[in-house]
């Protein structure tokens, strides 16, 4: 037995996924229809999915965004987590990837709760902060293109109300930020991100070795 974090093989990840979360039926079926596609490791793994509803849950969010939407899953579980009332933006600048998820969010009852903006999503981010949402976020989720991370991340300061939530993923970018001969622009942004929310007294912090690494940041 070790304290740390353990190395999960295929067979013990296996039972994380079959025991350690209830993947919704509509939730396994849109990650398998996903799993065929190229780019598929784009998305989040049940396990993610599990732990981003549960969040959602604990901190009684029901105004949420999302930045990197993919083919919709981790939009499918946020929002299947938001009250009957919740809602989601979702940005993302791909219409052909999302296109995939939207039958499924119409089949889990949780379309109406999505609002997808097909835009950059800096763009989209501003125009909320220009529309008054300032403050009044309660979970904002990161997962898009690398390069952008610290754009996104001060804009969640802006919109996250006290008390809530950004979670940022790839945060371990498959190990490459400890690898000091990777200085490929998406690894730099990832190191110097994970190096500015450890100190940042905007927040407090914690990174979850989770997937491909979730930082989790509570608006102080
Ligand atoms: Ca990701």
């Amino acid at each position: 037995m070790s304290p740390r974090t353990l190395t999960l093989d295929d067979t013990l990840y296996a039972y994380v996924n079959d025991i350690g979360g209830r993947e919704p039926e509509i939730g396994r079926k849109l990650r398998e229809k996903t799993q065929s596609m190229p780019m598929a490791g784009m998305q989040i793994a049940p396990d993610q999915g599990n732990a981003l509803a549960m969040l959602v849950e604990l901190i009684g969010a029901r105004r949420a965004i999302e930045v990197g939407t993919f083919t919709g899953y981790s939009a499918l579980r946020t929002a299947l987590a938001l009250p009957a009332d919740g809602e989601l933006v979702c940005c993302d600048v791909s219409d052909e990837w999302t296109a995939i998820g939207r039958p499924f969010w119409e089949e889990a009852g949780v379309a109406g709760k999505i609002d997808l903006r097909i835009a950059p999503a800096v763009e989209t981010l501003d125009g909320l902060i220009a529309n008054g949402w300032t403050g009044t976020v309660d979970f904002m989720f990161i997962d898009a293109d690398k390069s952008n991370y610290d754009a996104y991340y001060e804009r969640a300061l802006v919109l996250v109300r006290t008390g809530g939530l950004i979670a940022v993923d790839n945060v371990l970018w498959s190990g490459a930020v400890i690898d000091d001969s990777d200085q490929s622009a998406d690894t730099k942004a990832i190191r110097a991100l994970n190096k500015k929310i450890h100190s940042d007294d905007r927040v407090t912090m914690a990174l979850l070795p989770i997937g491909d690494g979730l930082t989790l940041a509570r608006k102080r």
